[in-house]
């Protein structure tokens, strides 16, 4: 049985994008200009405490997915422990010490990613409850087609 995760921006809706963090690159020396959004998605089994989580990083000027962070929560010591996921592509690396810089450094993040987590996990089980369904993809989609292709390029339209 694979794991069954969801964007979050997806399952909250517009208003939850103002919580999406963004990286405004500019003059750097690996990667080129641009907003590099950091599109969170969780796991929504209702009934797993797996605290993981994925980044999808996506290039918004160029509209292209730099690459799938996967992550998971220590909320106990304060840490969130990311990788890779899938193929590394270009400029990947770069991106991970810039979200690695910005865990250490902006202690509002963890704090917003771990709430996230929750509210990911209560809407889950909210809908359970009622008999509704969750929607979910495979972690696989996300490095594959980037949350289908089609919500990456909505998110990235509507900011
Ligand atoms: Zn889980």
């Amino acid at each position: 049985m694979g794991m069954k995760i969801f964007p979050y921006v997806n399952l909250f809706g517009r208003e939850s994008m103002a919580e999406t963090r963004v990286l405004s690159i500019r003059g750097d020396e690996v990667l080129p200009d641009d907003e590099y959004v950091l599109l969170e998605a969780y796991c929504v089994d209702p009934r797993c405490d797996c605290k993981t989580g994925w980044i999808t990083v996506l290039a918004r000027r160029r509209e292209v997915c730099v690459v799938v962070l996967h992550f998971r929560l220590f909320p106990e010591d304060n840490q969130m422990r990311i990788e890779f996921t899938g193929p590394v592509k270009a400029h990947a690396e770069r991106v991970l010490e810039m979200v690695s810089e910005m865990l250490r450094e902006d202690k509002h993040y963890f704090a917003l990613v771990k709430s996230h987590y929750k509210n990911t996990k209560q809407e889950a089980k909210r809908r359970t409850k009622k008999g509704e369904a969750m929607p979910s993809l495979k972690p696989e989609d996300l490095v594959l087609h980037g949350v289908d292709g089609r919500a990456h390029r909505d998110f990235i339209r509507l900011n």
